[in-house]
Parts: C-alpha cells; structure tokens; sequence
C-alpha cells in the first residue's frame, strides 16, 4: 500500500523509480493515468495508488521530422525523426508517450494495434538527468 499523496510529484518519483503508477476508485474500481483525485465515474473521491502492468497496445502514432529544441539536442531532427505515439493499457487507460524501437522514417512498418510494453529511460546527466516512460514493441 502506497501512503504517497496523489500528486504529480508522487507521479514523476515513481517514474523516477521505474514504476507506472495510476489511481484506483476504491468505490467503483475505475482506474485512472494520469492518476485523479476523483473518480469521474462514480464522482467518488477514495482513490488509491494502482500500480500499472505497462502493457498495452499502439492505438495511434505520428512521427516527428520538425523536432523541439530538446529533442534537437538529443539528436532527433529531419534525418532522425522519431516517433510519439497513443497507448490504450491494458488496464484501461491511455498514455501518450514517446515509442522506441521502432524506425520512425518507415512509418508504414509501425502497426496500429501493436503490442507494447512501457520501458523507462534516462536522459541528461547529474542534476539534470532525468527518468522518462516511454513504449515499446512487446
Ligand atoms: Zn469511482
């Protein structure tokens, strides 16, 4: 049982610990990513800590040619694009999150519907190294 409050912090210190965490309706069971505070099924507000299987599947995709500047300094751009993509989990929720593994200048060798399994990776260093969620192919 996790007594972390429901926060966005909470949130990203699990991602920083490799955990995929949602908030679960104690009242109805609906699960919720990212977590809520209340439940927009049964308007209850006894939620609790649910940990994820990551699994899911590709629901929708696009692939990043004109890239942000942080993606630009990790070496993404018009030869490197990447891709970003829709994940329904297979607890229910969706996730939008970066997808690895896949060639992003061969859209048509991505399929919707995929398996997919959520992977943590880590970018920039010391103080500012941080954990991101992304997806790949199961
Ligand atoms: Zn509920």
């Amino acid at each position: 049982m996790e007594e972390r409050p429901i926060s966005d912090i909470s949130y990203r210190k699990f991602i920083e610990e490799g955990k995929l965490m949602g908030s679960r309706c104690r009242a109805c069971g609906k699960i919720y990513h990212p977590p809520r505070h209340f439940c927009e099924e049964c308007f209850g507000s006894d939620m609790e800590w649910q940990e994820l299987k990551g699994e899911g599947e590709l629901t929708t995709f696009t692939c990043i040619f004109v890239v942000p500047p942080y993606m630009a300094r990790e070496g993404y751009g018009r030869d490197n694009p990447y891709c970003t993509g829709v994940v329904t989990l297979s607890e229910g929720p969706r996730v939008v999150a970066r997808i690895e593994g896949v060639d992003a200048r061969k859209p048509e060798s991505i399929k919707i519907g995929m398996p997919v399994k959520a992977v943590f990776l880590r970018s920039g260093e010391g103080e500012a190294a941080r954990t991101y969620l992304a997806f790949r192919p199961a």
